[in-house]
């Protein structure tokens, strides 16, 4: 048996980095993973500007209760002329700062009469002004290699003036169902089927990431249709995902299809619950993960182990998204000799802390319970869990995406 972070680690390993790297238009790169580090190319703000409606002053000109003449109006989008003492430019947010001004009073502190302005609070020097590159600075790193692109990224890129950027290509993914029991869904069930739902399930958790699922197939249990199916998807993906058929059972063909292609494979024993057995194996450069068959195995093997890979696959620079705590809400007491990932609700108690209530039917084939998980809360082997107890929560909004 191997232990959960060996087996998440070894998947990992197997994932191979992108090198080639391709030019998109920004309007499309939302979550795509930049190629290069990104500079600024222009300082922003580009000019000292106005952050708020007001007066443009040099704040050694300001006498408590003197007026001071406008000498000017100057609109967002205006050049304005260099201010002379004793005078002050009326100005608008997003006005450029004129030459000479130092400060900005805003509207709201000062009245205008007959073209004068009058301050009624003492300014201090800098206020209310936006300093050209205080935002991004000229030359300045500003988006990572390896950063998938969110919209904040998108409007940086847009501020420069950016129209494409490189980014890699986005990892081609390949599903495989296996199963004589499996109807898809569309077509009528017969007695003794059920629907196969892994490969819906699956391939909108690659989406989820932003990788492509470039095939999804559907075998039945006999050799020669895993071993067609494999063939094709393994020619064609960056990483093919097989489903059920790992086991030790008459029907668990996969393994026997995989050597027959004259690939090794590894299977695990992985001591986590649900999802024990875990197989990785290579047909040509392309890797090969067998996924347990029960959906929550399936779901948990993936979100757990298979979207890191995933992410490498992506030239992502965190493949491994971050663990967080959270303390158990339950009644009942939690004790296995393998790691347990339950599926549990989280939310933030008084105290600000995360509360994390498990899912009451923790079984492998409760496809309901994954709807309703936000994520998935740690027991550790051989060690009794219960009520208040601290425990390692994986949240999905960071380890699906
Ligand atoms: P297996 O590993 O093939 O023995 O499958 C284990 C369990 O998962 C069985 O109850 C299967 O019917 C179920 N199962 C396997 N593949 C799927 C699938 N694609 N969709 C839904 N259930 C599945
Ligand atoms: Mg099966």
């Amino acid at each position: 048996m191997l232990d959960f972070d060996t087996a998440q680690d070894r998947l990992i390993q197997a994932a191979v980095r992108p090198t080639r790297s391709e030019r998109i238009p920004v309007a499309q790169a939302l979550g795509r993973v930049v190629a290069t580090n990104i500079l600024a190319t222009i300082a922003i703000p580009p000019a000292d500007n106005s952050a708020m409606d007001g007066y443009a002053i040099r704040l050694a000109d300001f006498e408590s209760g003197k007026g001071l003449p406008i000498q000017q109006r100057c609109y967002a989008g205006d050049v304005p002329e260099a201010l002379k003492t004793g005078h002050a430019i009326r100005l608008f947010t997003g006005s450029l700062m004129p030459a000479g001004a130092d400060t900005v009073v805003m509207q709201e502190n000062c009245t205008e009469d007959n073209d004068v302005v009058f301050i009624q609070s003492t300014p201090t020097l800098h206020d209310h002004v936006r300093v050209k590159g205080e935002d991004m600075s000229q030359g300045k790193t500003i988006i990572l290699k390896g950063k998938p692109l969110n919209s904040g990224h998108i409007a940086m890129l847009a501020s420069q003036g950016v129209t494409e950027v490189d980014v890699y290509p986005m990892p081609k993914i390949g599903i495989l169902t296996t199963g004589d029991e499996l109807a898809q869904p569309g077509q009528p069930l017969k007695e003794g089927q059920i629907y196969n739902s892994n490969a819906p399930m699956l391939s909108a958790m690659v989406q989820q990431l932003n990788a492509h699922v470039h095939l999804s197939l559907h075998a039945k249990d006999t050799l020669e249709d895993i071993q067609q199916a494999l063939t094709t998807l393994c020619q064609e993906c960056d990483l093919v995902l097989t489903v059920g058929g790992v086991s030790v059972g008459d029907k668990d063909l996969v393994k026997p299809a995989i050597e027959a292609l004259g690939g090794e494979m590894n299977l695990w024993k992985v001591r986590m619950k649900p999802g024990k057995p875990v197989a990785l194996a290579h047909i040509g450069d392309t890797p090969v993960v067998g996924l347990p068959g029960n959906p929550v195995s399936s779901f948990a093997v993936f979100s757990l182990m298979v979207s890191p890979m995933i992410r490498v696959l992506q030239g992502r620079r965190h493949a491994m998204p971050r663990v967080f705590y959270g303390t158990l809400e339950c009644s009942q007491t939690f004790k296995g000799s393998r790691e347990e990932f339950i599926r549990v609700q989280a939310r933030a108690d008084a105290n600000g802390s995360v509360a994390l209530t498990p899912h009451e039917q923790q079984g492998s084939a409760i496809i309901s319970s994954l709807a309703w998980a936000t994520g998935l809360a740690r027991i550790p082997a051989n060690t009794e869990i219960k009520n208040g107890d601290v425990v390692a929560y994986y949240d999905l909004r960071h380890w699906a995406h």
